[in-house]
Order: structure tokens, then C-alpha cells, then sequence
């Protein structure tokens, strides 16, 4: 199977500023594109565009296209469960929308410090092996947002999990929060299939500093920021699926012009990657090298660098870095922004200099 799969997380939109306007017109005709050129791996979520997407990817491709022509994966969100019948509600809701009597991948949705608990509590692996076990599922797994510790211990108690989703990206490769090469190296020694999320950063890593892009069009003139972290991803050993989000038809020709002639990175080229990360990392908004001296100092047990990093990803990818999720893990267990009592310990220690407080202001007034 081929290695590019298509999120529907993004969908091409009728009215920019209204998630639920799917165009549907567009949508049909990316997924002719995509199955056109001989690729068949969808993955959606029952929450994804205000609970439109599931209903917007049947009409786009399982009522147009024979069933077994297509590989279908959906999650159960697990911050929409309140009492466990919800479980069977939800998925037999997501089998009808969806229009299918299977699923060929369900996942448990973003799994991490904050709902691990509510997971165990709710017998949610339980239940997709039971799902499995009835046929309603060919393969199980988690999408996965946390920190490495937790991925080793969900791998240990679940061995019966198929594969997992990470967040692998090069710039989050290693990332103090995100920690991806920490992740997908446990992954590893688990021997679990993965799964990519978020290769390009939500879009981010395909408008990247000029100083950076340069460097990758010096050795492939022709080849787009978005491809070098395609490559990255997919170049990664255990790696059976990338996952990308594309609304254009532009971004679609370029993904799969990328996946049909699939050729892993040098040595040079991950040097160049590795070069473009710092500039990258360069560029951002509050420059913390995560030594964590302030954590050392701060009564209030906030876990500053990691927030520091969150708050850089929400200045330049906005919501599509996902900041609310993380932040909510990171502070999982940990002071949170709001916390602060504004003593300034940790800018009298900070090498950077960095305005902490007015950081975790800024922080607290969106995430409360
Ligand atoms: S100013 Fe806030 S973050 Fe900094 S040490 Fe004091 S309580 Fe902690
Ligand atoms: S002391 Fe400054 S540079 Fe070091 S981790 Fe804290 S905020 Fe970042």
C-alpha cells in the first residue's frame, strides 16, 4: 500500500471562518484525485469539523466508490464520553455516518496524560478489542499526544494494540514537549506499526523562512518545503502510513507527486533538515533553549519551558499546532499558567531573558 494517507481534519471549506462549511464539491473531487493515482488510505474522527466530516467523506467516497476499494479509519473521542454507553452509541453512530459495516483501523483518539485515566475508567481498549473481536474492527490502536513515559506504559498494558498514531514531524523531532523521536523510538521497541500525524505541522512546515527553503532548493530545486517533511516521515523505519490533510488540489498533485517517486533522505539532506529545524526554531517568538532553571525556582510547580514552546507554536501556526491539547497535557499534574504569582523568580534566572510572566499572562487569558 502506499504510504500517503488522507486526513480529513482540514477539508477544503466554503466559508473560511466556519468549520462545518465542508466543500463538498471540492472534497468529492480531491478524493477522485487521490484514488485516481492509486492511493486508498482515509482516516477521520467523529468530532473533525464540528461533526461533519465522517458524514462528508461517505458522500465524497464510500457511497461513490465499491468498499473494498478504500482503507477507512475513524477514532473514538474520548472527550465526548460521559457515561460508558456512550461508547456504543458513538460507534454505531460513527458506522452509520460513515455509512460502513467496518472499520479497516479504529483508534482511540489522542490519548495522553489527561485522559489516560478517563480511558481506563471507561474500559475503552476493552471495548475496541471486543469491537475487533466481533468484526466490526480489522486493526486497533491510539492517536497519542503525551509524553514518552505515558506510550511505554499504554504499550506495556495494551499489548494488543495494533499500531499507533505519533506526531512526527522534523521540527518536533525533538521537541521538549512533543518529544517525537522519544515516541517513535518507544513505539519501536514495541514493535508497533506507525502511523504519522501532523508531518507537515499542520500546514506549517510548508511556509517556512526563506534562509531555510533555500538550502533545500540548493540540492532539489524542484522539490516543495511540504515534501522534505513528507520525506522525513516516511523515510523513518516501522513508519506504514503519512497521514496530510490537503483542501487543495495544488497540495494533493505535490503530496503525490512526492509518495509516487518516495526517495528516502541522505545523510546531507538530514543534515540540511536539521539545519532548517534551527533556523525554524530561530524564528520563533520566544527563543528558550529549555535549560529549565526557572522550573528549579518557581514556587508554583509550572512547567515553564514546555509552555514557553506551546506559546511559540501558537504564535506561528495559530490553532493548527494543536495548543489547547497540548497545553492541557503539559500542565496535567503541574501548575498551570493562571497559577502564577507573578514573583519573578524565574526571570532573575532566565539566561534569555525571556518575559516569562507576560508569556504565561498571555497563556492563562486564552486557556484559562
Ligand atoms: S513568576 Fe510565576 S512562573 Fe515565574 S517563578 Fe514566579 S510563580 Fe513561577
Ligand atoms: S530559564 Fe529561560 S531559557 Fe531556560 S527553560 Fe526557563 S524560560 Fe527557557
Amino acid at each position: 500500500m502506499k504510504k500517503l494517507g488522507f486526513g480529513t481534519l482540514r477539508l477544503p471549506l466554503t466559508n473560511p471562518n466556519d468549520n462545518a462549511s465542508i466543500d463538498q464539491e471540492l472534497f468529492s473531487h480531491l478524493v477522485d484525485e487521490f484514488m485516481g493515482a492509486g492511493y486508498s488510505y482515509f482516516e477521520t474522527g467523529y468530532s473533525y469539523h464540528l461533526m461533519g466530516a465522517e458524514d462528508a467523506l461517505r458522500r465524497a467516497l464510500v457511497d461513490r466508490y465499491p468498499r473494498e476499494s478504500f482503507i477507512l479509519a475513524d477514532k473514538m473521542p474520548t472527550y465526548n464520553l460521559n457515561i460508558v454507553e456512550d461508547l456504543e452509541n458513538i460507534f454505531t453512530e460513527q458506522l452509520r455516518r460513515c455509512n460502513v459495516s467496518f472499520f479497516d483501523s479504529y483508534l482511540i483518539h489522542n490519548l495522553g496524560e489527561s485522559r489516560y485515566p478517563k480511558v481506563l475508567e471507561f474500559g475503552v481498549f476493552d471495548f475496541i478489542h471486543r469491537k475487533k473481536e466481533e468484526g466490526f474492527i480489522r486493526k486497533i490502536g491510539f492517536s497519542f499526544h503525551g509524553t514518552p513515559d505515558l506510550l511505554e506504559e499504554i504499550l506495556t498494558n495494551h499489548p494488543e494494540v495494533d499500531v499507533v498514531q505519533l506526531q512526527i514531524n522534523y521540527l518536533d523531532w525533538e521537541h521538549i514537549s512533543i518529544q517525537s523521536r522519544r515516541c517513535y523510538e518507544i513505539a519501536r521497541i514495541y514493535g508497533k506499526p506507525i502511523i504519522v500525524m501532523e508531518p507537515v505541522k499542520g500546514g506549517g512546515l510548508a511556509v517556512i523562512p526563506k534562509e531555510a527553503e533555500d538550502l533545500m532548493r540548493e540540492v532539489r530545486p524542484d522539490d516543495s518545503p511540504a515534501s522534505w517533511a513528507l520525506r522525513f516521515a516516511a523515510g523513518l523505519d516501522g513508519v506504514i502510513m503519512v497521514l496530510s490533510g490537503m483542501n487543495t488540489i495544488d497540495q494533493m498533485r505535490d503530496n503525490i507527486r512526492t509518495f509516487d517517486n518516495l526517495t528516502p533522505l541522505s545523510e546531507r539532506e538530514h543534515a540540511i533538515l536539521q539545519e532548517a529545524a534551527r533556523i525554524i526554531s530561530r524564528s520563533i517568538a520566544a527563543p528558550c533553549t529549555a535549560c529549565r532553571y526557572c522550573i528549579d525556582v518557581c514556587t508554583q510547580n509550572i512547567p515553564i519551558a514546555v509552555l514557553i514552546s506551546i506559546f511559540n507554536d501558537m504564535k506561528r501556526y495559530g490553532d493548527r499546532s494543536f495548543p489547547r491539547v497540548h497545553y492541557q497535557h503539559a500542565v496535567f499534574g503541574h501548575g498551570k499558567a493562571s497559577d502564577c504569582v507573578a514573583c519573578g523568580e524565574c526571570e532573575q534566572i532566565c539566561p534569555q531573558h525571556l518575559p516569562i510572566r507576560k508569556i504565561l499572562q498571555e497563556l492563562a487569558e486564552k486557556f484559562g
